[in-house]
């Protein structure tokens, strides 16, 4: 589930002070999650930042298709956010998780793994990532998740031609490579 579906699904209103990049939201929640509990979301890539554009992604056709990774915003910013987050929202109730996720795809952020090193520094709470799997076959994808405690990679396809058809990928995404790897 991303960003703003999250916030409809739970008529939550971010906090006040809640860092905002191009008017987005990086971090918010806690939001009530049925695998994860309470769940504090961060969205470390602009909106609509994506290499599929499904079909039924309810933010609407990707308006940003890149397979290229890299850093949207400046990692350091993002981790004082969630640092600053984490500390305010800690004091109201227990987070289950820090949950990487965002209104695209996450592993496009190069610093994925550095921001979740430095986020379980920082409190010790347990970090999901919420992924589509496309970069998986990657290495350095793989490096950056194998540092955090949950990876929910989705598959929606069976066929190279259902996977065009749901997902209409960047062109630089083979399915096969995405089904070996999963
Ligand atoms: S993978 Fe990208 S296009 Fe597909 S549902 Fe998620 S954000 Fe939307």
């Amino acid at each position: 589930m991303h960003t703003s579906e999250i916030w409809n699904k739970f008529n939550i209103t971010p906090p006040d002070n809640s860092l905002e990049m191009n008017n987005m939201k990086i971090v918010y929640g806690p939001v009530p999650s049925r695998r994860l509990g309470r769940s504090l979301g961060v969205s470390p890539i602009p909106f609509k930042t994506c290499n599929y554009s499904c079909v039924y992604c309810q933010l609407g056709r990707t308006t940003h298709m890149t397979n290229q990774r890299k850093d949207f915003f400046p990692p350091e910013e993002l981790l004082n956010e969630i640092k600053r987050v984490i500390e305010v929202e800690s004091s109201r109730g227990e987070i289950d998780f820090v949950t990487f996720v965002g209104e695209g795809e996450p592993t496009l952020c190069k610093s994925l793994g550095w921001l979740i090193r430095k986020t379980k520094e920082i409190a010790d709470i347990p970090i999901a990532v919420d992924t589509n799997g496309s970069l998986l076959y990657r290495e350095d994808v793989r490096n950056d998740l194998s540092q955090a405690d949950v990876v929910m990679p989705s598959l929606d396809a069976g066929t190279a031609e259902t996977f065009r058809k749901i997902n209409r990928p960047h062109r630089g995404i083979d399915f096969e490579a995405v089904v070996e790897v999963m």
